[in-house]
């Protein structure tokens, strides 16, 4: 199945698969609607904290179907589907986008690239890593300059047959302590990837050509 049988070209943002996160997500998610993006907002997410649930076990299988029922819900309606999480870093304003699909990832460099936020390049603020199966296979030529990393989530999802799904984790300076200006920097990113998804679908109908130049160095 190509991009062109994936979903109508709309994008779609996860908010609350950590219930913790689902606060930064709700202030993340304002204006997504005017930019044309859908919010689906998990009411009852997993905890990060793993110690509430008696064994992991549970914790995985947890995981596990909340995201298969998130699958099964927005297969076929998107193209593109943001998986909204958050992460520490003490210099904050940073984040890591996770996707299989070299094709975002060449779209997201290049669309980063061209942005600036507070006077550096968005993508200097930005790792873009692959999801891969397996780790330790030879990446291909054209993918050799992302770092590359595995997924806890099932690989239905992030096998991107139906919609590329795309993993954003935005690092907070410090628990709890997220500002107006985390919550710009997320927007911006769930901006950028949303247009990604514009410009692939697009380049997809023959619409427009060579519109994303500049690879990845
Ligand atoms: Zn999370």
């Amino acid at each position: 199945m190509d991009l062109t049988d994936r979903g109508v070209g709309k994008t779609l943002l996860i908010i609350g698969i950590h219930i913790e996160e689902l606060r930064f997500g709700e202030r993340v998610a304002e204006g997504a609607k005017e930019l044309g993006i859908d919010v689906l907002r998990i009411e009852h997410g997993l905890s990060n904290d793993r110690f509430l649930y008696s064994n992991l076990f549970y914790h995985d299988t947890f995981l596990r179907e909340l995201y298969l029922q998130t699958h099964m819900q927005i297969r076929g309606k998107y193209s593109i589907a943001i998986d909204l999480h958050t992460g520490f870093n003490q210099a904050g304003c940073c984040a890591d986008v996770f996707c299989k699909e070299t094709c975002v990832l060449d779209c997201l460099h290049c669309v980063l690239q061209n942005r600036l936020i507070g006077g550096s390049l968005l993508l200097k603020k930005v790792r873009l890593l692959k999801i891969v199966k397996n780790v330790a296979v030879r990446p291909k030529l054209a993918d050799v300059s992302y770092l590359r990393c595995k997924t806890f989530i099932p690989e239905t999802v992030w096998k991107g047959r139906h919609y590329h799904y795309v993993g954003l984790e935005i690092y907070l300076p410090r628990p709890g302590q997220e500002s107006r200006e985390d919550w710009l920097f997320a927007r911006q990113l769930v901006k950028c990837i949303h247009e990604c998804g514009k410009k692939l679908k697009r380049n997809k109908s023959n619409e427009i050509r060579g519109n994303c130049q500049g690879k990845p160095v």
